[in-house]
């Protein structure tokens, strides 16, 4: 619960930790700008390079890898560059991403001109793989390498994609694969050795830190970027120019290292209380329908459709009962549009109009759950009420 309301929206954002509040409440007191080299700016880099330590550890990296930025979809723009060199590798040409990207994916690019391939998914919302297989033999026929750009899991339905599997066969064609562990991160194991990214993107408000920090995480220091994101002082191996925000990356440091030490606990404990809801909304509604139900989804992520159920309609109705929701992507809309996730995945639009997504969080409880239930009942009852006196 936040407050009297009953937050249900996590992976549209989630609550500071108390261990990344009080990082960044200590970091407020210092005057230090990062890159000055007197005693308080050095004061400031030390909190940055600390952060950039246990961000490096959540996922596995060297520190030194880690390039900070203020948020996901920037850290997502730096990495779709075809200008990525690579030592004794041939120049990048081609660039791909999965049909149900975040939107700083699809519409991330920093090379315009090159035509972009979209690979498809199936009713699941896992990537194709002979898809994947054909698209790279394409590209390589045509003598070309590129840049493939595949999320570990989605925001929207929490399918977690088999990103070692597309890595290896990423790597095999000569190309470089990108991984935009946004969603993950802190939600399930992400290590970037593990999951064979050459890059990976991460943000700091999804895992419990503050908003306003996100990073590119390389596997290895010896990929090289000449194309800035931001220009300017050079900061952050002059890709991501500005003074540092120190409280927002002792947040984002904090919070890593708290998500890191709750992981196993964090899954067991969410994931029962998912199943609880999907028992209960399925009991209430017979005919519901779970996206990406046959497949592996982050433990607190459920995206669901009730034929008829607008959830538009829902959305306010259940905001009027204190329960935050979304329908789609909140950070994305704002506004109701159908998804292109599900678009993608091959739901037809009337029942994508209907689906709704339910994220839990490190806080939520049984209560919450069974009082959401409750209101999906009610709502449910509502509406078919009505429809009898119409009919
Ligand atoms: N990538 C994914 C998968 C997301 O879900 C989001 C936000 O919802 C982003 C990127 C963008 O994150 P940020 O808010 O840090 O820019």
């Amino acid at each position: 619960m936040t407050g009297s309301r009953t937050y249900l929206d996590h992976n549209a954002t989630t609550p500071l930790r108390p261990e990344a509040r009080a990082a960044m409440l200590s970091a407020l007191d210092l005057t230090g700008a990062a890159s000055s080299v007197h005693g308080d700016g050095r004061a400031a880099r030390k909190l940055i390079e600390a952060a950039r330590h246990e961000v490096a550890d959540l996922v596995g990296a060297l520190a030194k890898n880690v390039i900070f930025c203020a948020s996901a979809t920037e850290a997502n723009n730096l990495a779709l560059s075809l200008d990525w060199q690579r030592p004794g590798k041939p120049t990048l040409q081609r660039m791909a991403v999965s049909s149900v990207e975040h939107a700083s994916v699809l519409n991330g690019t920093r090379a315009p001109t090159v035509q972009i391939d979209h690979l498809p998914v199936d009713a699941q919302g896992l990537v194709v793989i002979p898809a994947l297989d054909a698209m790279l033999s394409d590209w390589r026929e045509r003598g070309g390498t590129g840049l493939v750009s595949v999320m570990l899991a989605n925001n929207e339905t929490g399918v977690v994609q088999p990103v070692a599997e597309i890595a290896a066969r990423v790597h095999e064609a000569g190309s470089l694969l990108h991984c935009d562990a946004a969603q993950a991160a802190g939600k399930i194991a992400c290590n970037i050795n593990d999951i064979g990214a050459d890059l990976l993107t991460l943000s700091s408000h999804k895992l419990g830190g503050p908003l306003g920090a996100g990073a590119l995480v390389l596997a290895s220091d010896t990929l090289h970027q000449p194309n800035a994101l931001i220009r300017g002082g050079g900061q952050e191996k002059g890709l991501r120019a500005g003074t540092e925000n120190v409280p927002a990356l002792a947040g984002f440091g904090a919070a890593a290292r708290a998500a890191a030490q709750g992981l196993d606990s964090y899954g067991a404990t969410i994931l029962a209380l998912r199943s609880h809801l999907e028992a209960a909304l399925r009991e209430a509604s017979p005919d519901i329908v779970l996206f990406g139900e046959g497949v592996q989804r982050l433990p607190n992520t459920l995206n669901f459709a009730e034929p008829g159920m607008m959830a538009e309609t829902a959305l306010i109705a259940l905001d009027l009962e204190g329960i935050s929701v979304s329908s789609g992507s909140a950070c994305s809309s704002g506004k109701v549009k159908v998804s292109h996730v599900l678009t993608a995945m091959g739901v037809v639009p009337a029942l994508a109009g209907c689906a709704l997504r339910v994220s839990l969080g490190r806080e939520s409880t049984i209560q919450e759950i069974e009082f959401f239930a409750a209101a999906w009942k009610r709502l449910r009852k509502n509406l078919h009420d009505r429809r009898n006196r119409a009919a």
